[in-house]
C-alpha cells in the first residue's frame, strides 16, 4: 500500500508537466487511484517502456524507440523535400495535419544571441549532411514565425542558398504561434500554399 508521502511525491511530478498545476495533478492523480485496473496500472507499465526505449533518431532527431526513426527508415518518404522544424512536437503536428510526404529535420531550438546558442547547438551541421546524402532537392522551412525562428531561418536559408529549393510556409502561422497549436487545416494550407525563399 502506498503511503500518503508517496502519492504526494507523485502529485509533486505530475504537476511539473506542461499545462499541469498542482490543483491539476491532484485531480488526476486521484482520477487515476480510482481507476487503477483501467488507467494507472497499464500507464505505470507504458512509462516504464518508453523510459527503458525512448531516443532521439540519430538522423532527424526525432524522438521514437528505434535508433533511425520510421520516417528515417521509410523510402516511401524519401520524395527529395525535407521540412526543417523546431521541435519534436512541431514534427508531430505536422505529421497529425497528413500533408506532407517527406522527411523532417528537427533543430531542436532556434539560434537566440541571448541565450549564447550557436548553429553548433543545434541540429544544423548536420542538415547540409543529409542535403547530399538523401538526395534533398527542397528544403522547407517550417520554423516559428517569433524572432529567433525567423532568425534561424534566414541563417539556414544563407547556408543552403543556391544547393537547393527554399521554400516557407505561407501566411497563416501566426506570429508568436507554435506549429503544434494549429488546427490540421490550418497546416495543410500553409504548406501547400508554400512560397519560395
Ligand atoms: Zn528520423
Amino acid at each position: 500500500m502506498s503511503s500518503p508521502s508517496e502519492i504526494d511525491h507523485l502529485i509533486d511530478l505530475m504537476a511539473k508537466l506542461p499545462g499541469l498545476g498542482p490543483r491539476s495533478a491532484r485531480r488526476a492523480v486521484l482520477h487515476l487511484i480510482r481507476k487503477r485496473a483501467l488507467l494507472l496500472t497499464p500507464l505505470a507499465d507504458v512509462m516504464q517502456e518508453v523510459a527503458a526505449t525512448a531516443r532521439e533518431c540519430l538522423n532527424c532527431g526525432n524522438v521514437g524507440t528505434t535508433d533511425i526513426c520510421d520516417i528515417c527508415d521509410s523510402e516511401k518518404r524519401a520524395t527529395g523535400e525535407l521540412c526543417v522544424v523546431e521541435d519534436v512536437a512541431d514534427l508531430w503536428a505536422m505529421e497529425r495535419s497528413g500533408v506532407f510526404k517527406g522527411r523532417y529535420h528537427v533543430l531542436g531550438g532556434t539560434l537566440s544571441a541571448l541565450d549564447s546558442i550557436g548553429p553548433e547547438d543545434l541540429r544544423i551541421p548536420r542538415l547540409a549532411d543529409r542535403i547530399d546524402t538523401e538526395g534533398i532537392t527542397e528544403v522547407i522551412l517550417a520554423l516559428n514565425a517569433t524572432v529567433d525562428g525567423q532568425t534561424t531561418a534566414h541563417y539556414i536559408a544563407d547556408q543552403l542558398q543556391g544547393r537547393v529549393r527554399l521554400t516557407s510556409l505561407a501566411q497563416g502561422v501566426p506570429i508568436g504561434g507554435e506549429l503544434d497549436y494549429l488546427d490540421d487545416g490550418t497546416i495543410s494550407a500553409a504548406l501547400r500554399a508554400r512560397k519560395d525563399i
